[in-house]
């Protein structure tokens, strides 16, 4: 049985005062049996969030890490700070993070290994944007990003991974993929880690849909056999939406 996860990044969103009420919503509303909740607040963030959800069943996660260790890199952030408040995962390859701070694939494998040298699991994201899509290229481009940001890594280490499809074009954009869209590309993703790996890794895997998922569309959405949960943006920062995506399964 895969989990079933729902994971909401904040992004460069609240102040950490009203981070702080917002988890507290969140924590106080969530019931959802069966489904791992997470969220991902900045860094400025995550001693608050973390504090709240210290005894709760909510996760936490960063939004990105570091490549390096401790050390002179100004302005960065090590996966062991993260860790240290009391982080459980890191989101590695967002298309944010990709697109605006040029992080190609190679960085991102080295991100994923700092995430699992301490113990935090990734959050592995990929996607095509709307030019791959239309051009038909969109499988390449996402095996690309699989083989080269993943596939070095054990069997044992790929058990700890989610991964998460999100297509740019509909993140942030209000356009979802359809459910048949999102569906085609998880059972693709799952597929590349059958042949590289096995069947039971390539099962075991939770493989999340994220690109305006909210609680309208999140139904149709989860109930695809391939799709075992959401990345949410937006929506993420309402509390009653939400917790509504966790009702969604
Ligand atoms: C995201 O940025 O991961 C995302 C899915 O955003 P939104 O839900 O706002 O499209």
């Amino acid at each position: 049985m895969r989990k079933k996860i729902v994971a909401g990044n904040w992004k460069m969103n609240t102040l950490p005062q009203e981070g702080e009420v917002l988890i507290k919503e969140i924590v106080e509303s969530f019931n959802t049996e069966g489904v791992e909740l997470i969220v991902a607040p900045p860094f400025t963030h995550l001693d608050g969030v973390g504090k709240v959800l210290k005894g709760s069943d909510v996760k936490m996660s960063s939004q990105t890490i570091a490549k390096e260790n401790f050390g002179a890199y100004t302005g960065e952030v090590a996966a062991e700070m993260v860790k240290a408040f009391g982080a459980e995962y890191a989101i590695i390859g967002h298309s944010e993070r990709r697109a605006y701070y040029g992080e190609t694939n190679e960085i991102l494998n080295k991100k994923t290994e700092k995430a699992l040298s301490v113990g935090l699991s990734p959050i592995f994201c990929v996607g095509e944007n709307l030019e791959e899509r239309e051009s038909g290229s969109y499988f390449d481009v996402i095996k690309q990003q699989i083989e080269e940001g993943l596939f070095n890594f054990s069997e044992t280490d790929f058990s700890k991974f989610i991964l998460a499809y999100e297509p740019v074009w509909a993140i942030g954009t209000g356009k979802t993929a359809s459910p048949e869209q999102a569906q085609e590309i998880h059972a693709f993703i799952r597929s590349l880690i059958e042949e590289k790996y096995n069947k039971n890794v390539a099962e075991s895997v939770s493989i999340l849909y994220g690109g305006s998922c909210k609680p309208s569309n999140a139904k149709e959405l989860f109930m695809q056999n391939d799709i075992d949960g959401g990345l949410i943006g937006g929506a993420a920062l309402n509390a009653s939406d939400f917790i509504a995506i966790s009702k969604s399964f």
